[in-house]
């Protein structure tokens, strides 16, 4: 039987990794002359100091509780730029609408696409719509990409770390972890899956639980300012788990995390506990998880933590050559292996 493209190969998980490298990649690396290229599969690319990345945004249903499509899609691409240290300058939107969608709505998430934009201060300066016959696709899709730009901040930042360790690269990348290094993560997670996925399924936690979107390029910057960050990524789909095991694979470092100290709303822990899934798979849309050398950790948290989207930040663990791969340890004294989701416990979240 032909083979068919399956919905876990976009789930994020290792399916969707396995997918990438083997039908897309080995057709784009070739002819790229990128700084950071695509092999690299990082949260944006750097060509000429320009940095570039572009996400589609397949959400559902389009409206839920703490944000839209628009606000998800605006968000979602300035923190894959603002993730790379760079700062992000402009967006593009490329509309995909149903037909039948009713206008109004189609103006409440434009309209709040342009809120996001405005209140981040990177402004949607081209676009393109289409329109598909029902049926074609559920409701609406938006594709933003966006572009950013080296500014001395990062500099200054790359400065900071050279003072306490070697440090040869130009940007924040997953690959950058050595063993010593500071993990932070600026907030609670699971809000954004959980806050969907109740709504969508009826299951009654939605009153208290809301999205997490949020664009954190405003946050980035202040932390930046302190200096000292090597890399920095927002763990969006496959949650936490997804993104450390990243850091733990490219950077070629064993993470150690402090189970207890990652913080889990308890709306989202019962949710989970009920659901039968991994708070840590799920999938974020206003956090950033940070490495930072040692020596700067403290002054990070403390400056994360004067930020609105930082107030329950923590250091979550660090770098180690004691361990493969990334380590869960509780204050009890228990451990256990920490491994990237395989398919995604909450689908079209993002
Ligand atoms: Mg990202």
């Amino acid at each position: 039987m032909a083979e068919r493209v399956t919905l876990a190969q976009g789930a994020g998980g290792e399916m969707m990794d396995k997918l990438i490298k083997e039908k897309i990649l080995k057709y784009f690396v070739k002819e790229s002359n990128a700084e950071i290229p695509l092999s690299m599969l990082d949260d944006s690319a750097v060509i000429d100091d320009i940095v570039f990345s572009t996400d589609s945004h397949t959400v559902s249903p389009i409206i839920f509780p703490g944000g839209d499509l628009g606000s998800l899609a605006v968000a979602g691409t300035i923190n894959d730029v603002s993730v790379m240290g760079a700062k992000p300058i402009a967006l593009s939107a490329g509309f995909i609408v149903e037909e039948g969608l009713s206008a109004e709505t189609f103006e409440t998430i434009v309209k709040s696409m342009s809120i996001v934009a405005n209140d981040a201060g990177v402004p949607i300066i081209t676009g393109d719509t289409k329109v598909v016959e029902k049926g074609a696709i559920q409701e609406f899709m938006i594709n933003t990409s966006g572009i950013g730009k080296r500014t001395p901040l990062l500099d200054k930042n790359i400065k900071i770390v050279k003072k306490y360790r070697s440090f040869n690269q130009r940007w924040l990348l997953d690959s950058n972890l050595k063993k010593g290094d500071k993990i932070i993560l600026s907030g609670n997670i699971g809000e954004h899956g959980i806050a969907l996925m109740s709504f969508r399924e009826g299951y009654g936690f939605e009153t208290e639980i809301k999205s997490d979107i949020a664009p954190i390029n405003g946050l980035m910057e202040k932390v930046l300012s302190i200096g000292g960050i090597v890399a920095a990524k927002d763990p969006t789909r496959g949650g936490l788990a997804n993104t450390v095991n990243e850091f733990s694979e490219k950077s070629n470092v064993g993470i150690i995390l402090e189970e207890d100290n990652i913080p889990i709303p308890k709306g989202v822990r019962s949710a989970c506990d009920m659901l039968g899934i991994d708070p840590l798979e799920i999938g974020n849309e206003g956090k950033v998880i940070i490495g930072v050398v040692k020596e700067k950790a403290d002054d990070v948290l403390t400056e994360i933590k004067k930020h609105p989207l930082g107030k329950n930040a923590v250091i979550i663990g660090e770098a180690t050559d004691k361990v493969e791969g990334v380590v869960l340890k509780t204050t009890v004294g228990g451990k256990r292996n920490l491994h990237k989701p395989i398919g995604d416990p909450v689908p079209r979240i993002c």
